[in-house]
């Protein structure tokens, strides 16, 4: 089959690698000059799949208010908010209070997560990409005793599902972690063994590269406008390029990956896709001292920022804010990540050079990604994947290739189906 995918985002490459290895002839349209340019640049590098939960926590609720005012607070709000963030709060609210609906989802995106974790592994062994990926476990610290009684709960779930992980003493965390000599509290950690890290954006360009060798053609600097449908099919994607010229793309299968502008383009054809994007920071520095940095991906869950080394740099990341589109780059966010890194890691990098960068994580009100069958019979969606994509791109490509291909997923699909929003 012919397949146009849209977006060239971690999700949308991985996408039309999964495509064109099963044989079809893929091509990628993209906005920007490379893969990988938007949120997939640079997020916490993670691959956290036994982290994977739903947006939408009823546990959350209570716990989030006196966030939204201390000044260290994870989670900041424009006032007054814009009716697109009140509608998107309002919407969460309702499916954090639907009884049982938290449980399921989490445990469909934990299921993922075991599936991507299997497809990585399959494409690095295939492909052996150069992107700072390892799979050396993910630490969540407990800076208090409730903190860590939680763990237990967690450590419960993920075993029922055959998901590898340890709660640790102070003295396991640090043993695990030489590098964390700082004073932030620590009364032990969860440990997901299995977890990896790695860079989202360099992956992003390398295997838009691979795929490129592979014979997938790739789009760049070209703004898909529109789909031009009729009421059963999608005949075309209408593109402009740089130079202004509109330029009809046919195709036999079309797939939308365009992480947070993805519901404008599905709009016109009848699906609301209430995918709102959810703002985050980030700091990625060089390290000056190798033996002081984290090996691998620590969440501290004082400051809520996760400190990730990749390679000879350390990202750190932070904040889960809902201004809309807004881009700018607050000094105080930045104060807040260093102050985390600094309680745990010091001495380990420069941060005070250190790159920075703001994203949009496309996040769906209840949580799970929108995976599946579209408004139209040969138009196919994988977007809406919130915190979390760069962690699930690989199994989210396997099984929306599945469902192109009419056969059954290889991972229960429901908590993900495009239509939930308006049932
Ligand atoms: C601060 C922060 C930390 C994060 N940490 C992690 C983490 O540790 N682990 C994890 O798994 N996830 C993490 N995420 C989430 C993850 O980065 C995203 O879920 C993921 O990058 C989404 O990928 P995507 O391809 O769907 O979207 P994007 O990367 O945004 O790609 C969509 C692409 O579509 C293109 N596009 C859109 N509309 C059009 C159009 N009309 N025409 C042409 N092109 C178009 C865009 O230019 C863009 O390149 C984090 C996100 C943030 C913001």
């Amino acid at each position: 089959m012919r397949i146009a995918v849209v977006g060239g985002g971690v999700v949308g490459v991985t996408t039309a690698w999964e495509l064109n290895r099963r044989g079809h002839d893929v091509m990628v349209l993209e906005r920007h000059d490379r893969a990988g340019n938007e949120t997939s640049k640079g997020n916490a590098a993670q691959r956290s799949y036994g982290v994977v939960y739903p947006w939408a926590d009823p546990a959350m609720v209570f716990k989030a208010l006196p966030w939204l005012v201390k000044q260290d607070g994870p989670l900041k709000m424009r006032v007054p908010p814009s009716l697109e963030t009140l509608r998107f709060m309002l919407s969460t609210l309702r499916y954090a209070w639907s009884p049982g609906l938290f449980g399921l989802n989490r445990r469909a995106m934990l299921r993922l997560g075991i599936h991507s974790r299997e497809r990585f592994l399959a494409l690095e062994d295939e492909l052996d990409l150069p992107f700072d990926g390892q799979h050396r476990g993910l630490l969540h610290l407990a800076s208090t005793p409730a903190a860590l009684d939680g763990y237990q709960e967690v450590h419960r779930l993920l075993a029922e599902l055959g998901i590898p992980s340890r709660v640790l003493t102070p003295d396991q965390v640090r043993e695990a972690e030489p590098g964390m000599v700082g004073d932030g509290p620590l009364y032990g950690a969860l440990s997901y063994d299995t977890d990896g890290t790695g860079d989202c954006h360099l992956f992003s360009r390398e295997l838009a590269q691979a795929c490129e060798r592979a014979g997938v053609d790739f789009r760049y600097n070209v703004e898909v406008e529109s789909l031009e449908a009729d009421p059963d099919r999608v005949r075309a994607l209408a593109i402009r390029g740089v130079d202004g010229q509109l330029e009809r793309i046919c195709g036999d299968v079309f797939v939308v990956s365009a992480g947070c502008w993805s519901g404008q383009l599905v709009k016109p054809l009848g699906l609301d896709l209430p995918i709102y994007p959810v703002k985050g920071y980030s700091l990625t520095a060089t390290l000056t001292d190798s033996a002081r940095a984290p090996t691998s991906t620590i969440h501290d869950d004082n400051y809520k920022v996760v400190s990730t080394r990749l390679g000879d740099r350390l990202r750190a990341t932070g904040f889960v804010e809902l201004t809309d589109f807004n881009r700018d780059i607050p000094d105080a966010r930045l104060a807040t990540i260093r102050k985390s890194v600094e309680s745990r890691f010091p001495g380990c990098a420069d941060l005070d050079t250190a790159e920075t960068w703001t994203g949009f994580r496309p996040m769906t009100p209840d949580g799970p990604a929108i995976i599946g069958k579209g408004p139209r019979e040969n138009l196919f969606l994988n977007t809406g994947h919130g915190t979390f994509g760069w962690t699930l791109s690989a199994g989210s490509a396997s099984v929306i290739a599945d469902v192109i291909e009419g056969s059954t997923p290889a991972v229960c699909l429901d908590a993900f189906r495009p239509g939930r929003f308006s049932e």
